[in-house]
């Protein structure tokens, strides 16, 4: 690292340079004088050319110039700080379009969770729990999927029954599964009715299985995040944001925001702790009746792009179907014979399952749209994204839904029919390569390999026309790789360069992408779904100066060790955050 020097420039004696001197005397330092020059680096610009430049100049937080060290250095003046990046890459900050930064925060606040891969580790955590817990009360099984337990099976009511004196809450996220004494606690039984939009799982002598699907409300006597202070909510939040800036993020949008969430980001950002930017997707709750939610639209003080360049609001979001990991998702077509066993299914023809009729989804949507929201669904299923566009379609006809930048959120079974549908409207895709790495190899046994023709088709997406922006999914855990999802953004990309699962195998490799299209993925992609694409998303004059350093040339490295390259520093809004001082 070069001690800045103080220029020439000042001791010249020409008029030019005395009045310059009069100038930064009186305090008002020439524009060229940079706070910050980045030099000696090879500079990734992702500018639409995807220009390489060797040094970059940051003033009042902003990209101030790009280009040879030679042109960068003019612009040094006596307060510039000059950083030697000898010879390493730097990227424009990395953005994830797709975190749940408050409930992954809390999930691991008080002390880590174990990994949960297989029945016996399941066992051995509630044995565990039940030893410190008093008899009666639940003991919560953290999120996990089947997809993920080396025995690809949905734990059943039986196998949980091996812990009589607590009732045991098995969380596959969309999915429930109690174990005995978690039904009686819930008291439900044969007589007990689905939900709206729910279903209690009964077997063929109507006797309660133990699953619940999307039904959350009946679990009685359990908040889990209300034994949290609003000042230890608070700090999960910040913690969780500083860990995903040390994995070379700069920006996130988080997916599902209450009240509360707003709240607490609101809370952050005026006490001056928010580390990154956000990008909030208004979540409602979609079981309300029509008329309710189309009030709460009307009412909310908010909308798409309200707020600034550290937190905003970005899309209305409804939770159309279920997860692909827990057979929930709404299919084109059943499950099938592997399905029964990897979910716990009985029906054969269970194609998964669709929250919201077509009819209250256009009007929710419409209404929303006619407030200035971007829209997007929960859609996970093929079923659930051919419902989603023609909610999109008819609202094209009253009005172009392009401009909106809406987008297909998830989309994991796609089919060429939605893909050229998406295209002729302009819709987006919110994608997730890390469900490809560790769920592939599971649900090609639901599916097949030509059921996984167009899981995640990122190439046929990017030669579509269509924008694609990637992000992780995480949802519970800290660790950037290990956690469910993993949100080690250099995992992402290298999963979608490679489409290499966790088993070693390569899902259609006819849908991969090059190193420069999957960090657009991560960088001007998403800025652009968050309608940020002018002030982000390259390293451009002009645009805020989020920046990461990395320990290896993303570009030219062995493929293998794309996911294992490190930030080595990484600057928001000109200022170095990370590593911390
Ligand atoms: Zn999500």
């Amino acid at each position: 690292m070069n001690v800045p020097k103080r220029r020439a420039r000042f001791s010249g004696s020409t008029v030019l340079h005395c009045i310059l001197a009069l100038v930064a005397v009186a305090g008002l330092l020439p524009a060229a004088d940079a706070d910050l020059i980045l030099r000696n680096g090879k500079i990734v610009t992702v500018d639409k050319s995807f220009t390489i430049q060797q040094a970059v100049a940051v003033k009042g937080g902003k990209i101030s110039a790009v280009g040879s060290d030679a042109s960068i250095l003019q612009e040094r003046g006596p307060n510039t700080r000059v950083i030697d990046l000898n010879g390493k890459t730097l990227l424009p900050g990395l953005v994830d379009s797709h975190v749940h930064a408050v409930e992954a925060g809390l999930s691991e606040f008080r002390g880590p969770l174990p990994p949960l891969n297989s029945f016996a580790a399941i066992r051995a955590y509630v044995s565990q729990q039940a030893a410190k817990t008093p008899k009666g009360e639940w003991i919560v099984v953290p999120r996990t999927f089947p997809t993920r337990l080396t025995e690809l099976q949905m734990p059943t009511r039986e196998f949980l029954d091996f812990e009589q004196d607590h009732p045991v809450l098995f969380d596959a996220s969309y999915v429930l599964i109690l174990n005995s004494a978690g039904l009686r606690k819930c008291g439900i039984t044969r007589d007990s009715l689905s939900p709206t939009g729910g279903e209690i799982g009964k077997d063929k002598k109507g006797e309660p299985t133990g699953v619940l699907k999307n039904a959350p409300s009946l679990i009685v006597g359990l908040d889990r995040t209300a034994h949290f202070t609003e000042a230890e909510k608070l700090d999960a939040l910040e913690q969780q944001l500083k860990r995903y800036v040390a994995a070379g993020l700069t920006s996130v949008g988080d997916r599902a925001v209450n009240p509360e969430q707003i709240d607490l980001y609101q809370k952050l950002k005026a006490a001056g702790r928010l580390p990154l930017r956000v990008v909030m997707t208004w979540r409602p709750d979609a079981s309300l009746p029509v008329g309710t939610l189309q009030q709460q639209i009307q009412s909310a003080p908010y909308t798409t792009n309200t707020g600034d360049s550290w937190l905003k609001f970005g899309t209305f979001k409804l939770t159309l179907d279920g997860g692909m990991t827990i057979g929930t998702a709404y299919q084109r077509y059943p499950y099938g014979a592997f399905g029964k066993q990897l979910y716990g299914k009985t029906d054969p023809d269970d194609r998964g399952q669709l929250f919201i009729p077509p009819a209250k989804l256009l009007a929710i949507m419409g209404t929303a749209r006619d407030r200035g929201w971007q829209l997007t669904t929960h859609d996970q299923g093929g079923g659930a994204v051919d419902n989603f566009l023609d909610t999109l379609e008819q609202l094209d006809r009253e009005k172009p839904i392009g401009p909106t930048r809406s987008h297909l959120m998830h989309a994991s079974f796609q089919s060429p029919e939605a893909i050229a549908r998406m295209k002729k409207m302009g819709i987006l895709a919110d994608v997730q390569a890390p469900w490809l790495y560790l769920d592939g190899a599971a649900l090609e046994q639901v599916f097949g390999y030509e059921g996984m023709k167009y899981f995640y088709p990122l190439r046929t997406y990017i030669d579509s026309g269509i924008i694609v922006a990637a992000g992780s999914d995480h949802m519970i855990g800290h660790d950037r790789n290990n956690a469910v999802n993993p949100y080690n953004p250099f995992l992402s990309m290298w999963t979608e360069i490679t489409r290499l699962t966790n088993q070693g195998k390569v899902i259609h490799p006819e849908q991969k992408i090059t190193r420069a299209e999957a960090l657009r993925t991560h960088t001007v992609w998403p800025a652009y779904l968050q309608f940020a694409e002018k002030e982000r998303g390259s390293i451009e004059v002009g645009k805020l100066a989020d920046l990461v350093a990395i320990d290896r040339d993303y570009l030219t490295c062995p493929e293998a060790q794309i996911k294992d390259i490190q930030p080595v520093m990484v600057i928001i809004d000109g200022k170095i955050v990370s590593p911390a001082k």
